[in-house]
């Protein structure tokens, strides 16, 4: 239990500054006031929305949790052995958390090309 206190207190790091990110994208001002203040404008139209999928190679996955602790949105959960479960891949937003962290290189991110690559 007091190995997870560090990762849970980084996750919550990772989140505060993910929200405030979101929050300076929102108020980044569009068109003729961006340039007047010298900042790159708001991209306009419809954003289009990345999809990902998160692959666990389960041969090399020993179940140290590390990917479910650190993912911001419940992207993973367990299944009944304690292993890592992909259970939201529609909510990943590609962070990356899960595989920068993992230490035996058993998560990938691969962005999802087309409808047919949803998990
Ligand atoms: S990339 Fe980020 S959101 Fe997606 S599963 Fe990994 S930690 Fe979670
Ligand atoms: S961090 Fe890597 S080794 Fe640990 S549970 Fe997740 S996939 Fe498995």
């Amino acid at each position: 239990m007091l190995a997870q206190k560090p990762i849970i207190m980084l996750n919550n790091q990772f989140l505060k500054i993910h929200e405030m990110v979101s929050r300076m994208d929102a108020q980044r001002p569009s068109g003729a006031d961006a340039k007047k203040d010298g900042l790159p404008p708001a991209r306009k139209g419809k954003k289009s929305k990345v999809h990902y999928n998160p692959v666990i190679f389960h041969a090399w996955c020993k179940s140290c949790g590390i990917c479910i602790e650190f993912c911001p949105k419940k992207v993973i959960g367990k299944d009944d052995m304690g292993a890592p479960l992909v259970e939201r891949p529609d909510d990943c937003i590609g962070c990356r958390f899960c595989e920068l962290h993992c230490p035996d290189f058993a998560i990938t991110i691969k962005e999802r090309k087309g409808e047919g690559d949803a998990l």
